[in-house]
């Protein structure tokens, strides 16, 4: 991962890897959307990405998102919410986020079923988890199929399709493989259901050439991380 130089050649420098593996991938580029994760980066962060154009932000932590979206209410900005999303927070978080990435438990279907006009959330992805282990986020690629129904029921949320974050111990390429077959599955079952998030500084390149619509990249644009505060 390349994070030197100024922020808009940073910015720039991703936006032509993304062009150049959507070519590669005979795909549109402006299919594929860039949201920048701004955790741990300061509200002015955020302002200059916005005055370079950029529109769609993530975000990963309830009590860091929260007072940081408020003071930027003023901008036009799309909110997703990437983190792990504990049950107790949903409704808060539903109430700053347009796009939820981390859909990960049955439980949430409640959670986000009845909480009315103060939900801001339109649209959610299921995340899956890729790994054999249970404690690492996201919901098993067999109960996937079952739990898309009951996101698809909830009134006035879109199921937008699959969020997945490649483990470290296989190769991203195959990783995003799986992912993109089980986003053919769903989407023989919920045909609007077809957008996939996968992609992050490390490997949005293989993302991007295994069908990637939504790309989440911190570091590669926003430089270093401040330390986790
Ligand atoms: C932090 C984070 C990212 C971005 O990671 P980078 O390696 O900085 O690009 C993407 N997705 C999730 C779920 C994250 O928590």
């Amino acid at each position: 991962m390349d994070s030197d130089g100024s922020l808009i050649e940073r910015l720039w420098r991703v936006r032509d890897t993304v062009s150049d593996a959507a070519r590669e991938a005979s795909r549109d580029p402006s299919g594929v959307t860039t949201i920048v994760v701004t955790k741990f980066h300061g509200v002015k962060l955020v302002r200059e990405l916005f005055a370079l154009g950029v529109r769609d932000f993530g975000e990963s932590r309830h009590q860091e998102a929260c007072p940081k979206i408020t003071q930027l209410e003023d901008l036009d900005a799309v909110w997703h919410f990437i983190g792990q999303l504990q049950s107790n927070k949903a409704r808060q978080v539903a109430a700053y986020s347009d796009v939820l990435h981390s859909f990960d438990r049955d439980a949430l279907v409640d959670k986000l079923s009845d909480s009315g006009h103060s939900m801001r959330l339109r649209e959610v992805f299921l995340q899956v988890n890729l790994s054999d282990d249970r404690e690492r986020g996201g919901i098993s690629p067999e109960k996937i199929l079952t739990i898309a129904e009951r996101v698809h029921d909830i009134k006035g949320l879109v199921l937008r399709g699959v969020m997945a974050v490649a483990p470290r111990e296989v190769e991203p390429r195959a990783a995003f493989a799986r992912v993109r077959a089980l986003s053919e599955q769903l989407t023989e079952l919920l045909p609007t259901a077809s957008a996939i998030s996968m992609g992050m500084s490390a490997d949005y390149r293989e993302a991007i050439l295994e069908g990637a619509t939504h790309l989440r990249i911190g570091a590669a644009i926003t430089g270093k991380r401040p330390e986790a505060g």
